[in-house]
């Protein structure tokens, strides 16, 4: 299959004669087998096929399949959130000992479970600016960095990674980049296309669309050579004794070892499994991807204008404005539009923010983003409020910020909302 519009349909899940149109959903926590041997097989990974759910289900692989193709990538897997996507996707290359090199405008979750948790674990990390040179960057690789991340349009600063830029200075150093592109979607950009090695998604914002189901994903774009860096990634280059010896690398080759070792490791250990109902809310989210971003895109660029033009408003960050920061990074990387998420800040800071969001009457106050219903946050009060004034300032979060999720009722209605508030400011 070939067009984006043609996956989102029908990508992942090919019926045979007779079977459910639908995907089906597997509501098994188990599989049954003949014999011993059949199982042991499986545990030994020497045969593929389903033994337990927390591993892995084939429901959830079908929708995997569907993310896979939408990615251009060359497996993936589902996780329980976004959150335990960046995490399994960082922690299956980075240990204790280990080095990162992070973009620090990305989402407040996971600048914390980098600068916070995954500190505990012993793993250091640098932060860059997304619009730093390849000077910068290449001074923050080590000799022990296991890879480099960042988001296609990071949220909430909203900025667009430079994603070429971001991976020629990954390769430069032996490592592969990690792009969370959960706002972009593959609908509007797909970085593998761009040097990205690994794709995450938190599949609960724009690839669900309706607000019901937290999950997230995986690819791997397969071009990353882990056996030309063999002694960097010891993990997918050398035998894994809890799997009889089993070289990733080797076995599985550069297509597969990344989400086989990311399921048969991390996913035994932590079990951050997604359900398979909601594997199967999650594909019809994907069922109208395409139709949805194009909606939501349109309502943000009605929505940035407006705001733009407006008196109480000091700055709109929306990369589809022309004097947007980000515009010509935009034109190249997401020539069809961005999100529908614009983030502006209001004359009169904290306290307008306040007043304003209390004034909304279509859009309601929400810890959430890239739902079909619109929706706002104050993210320096809610999502980002872990972070000190000077990391605030560093992800480029001001605290009278208000991140407006543009959902897919009709502009005129969502502007008039927005105006009608603007007046009680
Ligand atoms: C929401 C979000 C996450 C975390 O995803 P959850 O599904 O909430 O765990 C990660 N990255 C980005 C860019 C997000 O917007």
């Amino acid at each position: 299959m070939s067009a984006i519009e043609t996956i989102c349909v029908q990508g992942g899940y090919t019926p045979g004669n007779g079977e459910p149109r639908e995907i089906p959903i597997i509501q098994s926590t188990t599989f049954r087998y003949d014999t011993g041997e059949d199982m042991g097989k499986l545990f030994d990974l020497e045969a593929s096929g389903y033994f337990y759910t927390r591993l892995q289900n084939p429901t959830n692989d079908l929708v995997a399949a569907k993310i896979r193709d939408l990615e251009g990538g060359t497996a993936a897997m589902l996780t329980s959130s976004g959150q335990a996507a960046n995490f399994f996707a960082m922690f299956n290359l980075a240990g204790c000992g280990d080095h990162i090199v992070a973009s620090s405008s990305i989402y407040g979750g996971t600048f914390n479970l980098i600068s916070v948790t995954m500190a505990r674990m012993g793993i250091e990390v640098t932060f860059v600016s997304p619009d730093c040179t390849d000077a910068e960057l290449d001074a923050a690789f080590r000799p022990n960095t296991k890879l480099l991340f960042g988001e296609t349009i990071a949220n909430p600063a909203l900025t667009v990674l430079d994603i070429e830029q971001f991976a020629k200075a990954a390769h430069r150093h032996g490592v592969p980049l990690i792009v969370d592109n959960t706002f972009a979607t593959p609908v509007n950009c797909r970085p593998i296309e761009w040097g990205a090695d690994i794709v995450t998604h938190s599949t609960t914002k724009y690839m669900d669309g309706h607000g019901v189901a937290v999950g997230g994903a995986i690819v791997d774009g397969g071009r990353f050579d882990w056996m030309a860096h063999a002694d960097r990634f010891p993990g997918l280059c050398t035998p894994d004794e809890s799997y009889h010896g089993v070289t990733y690398a080797e076995r599985f080759g550069q297509g597969g070892a990344f989400i086989t070792k990311c399921t048969a490791q991390l996913m035994r250990d932590f079990g951050a499994i997604q359900s398979p109902q909601h594997a199967f809310y999650l594909n019809l989210g994907l069922e109208s991807l395409h139709v949805r971003m194009a909606r939501h895109c349109e309502n943000g660029q009605a929505m940035a204008e407006f705001l733009a033009s407006h008196p109480k408003v000091s700055h709109v960050s929306y990369c589809g404005l022309p004097g947007d920061p980000y515009h010509e990074r935009a034109l190249k990387y997401l020539p069809k539009g961005s999100c529908g998420v614009v983030s502006f800040e209001l004359r009169g800071g904290r306290e307008a923010a306040g007043v304003f969001m209390n004034s909304l009457k279509l859009a309601a106050i929400e810890t959430h983003v890239a739902d079909a219903r619109t929706c706002c946050l104050s993210p320096a009060s809610t999502t980002h409020r872990q972070m000190t004034a000077e990391q605030l300032a560093q992800a480029g979060i001001p605290a009278g910020l208000v991140r407006l999720s543009c959902g897919l009722e009709h502009k005129e209605d969502l502007i008039a909302d927005v105006a009608q508030a603007l007046e009680k400011v």
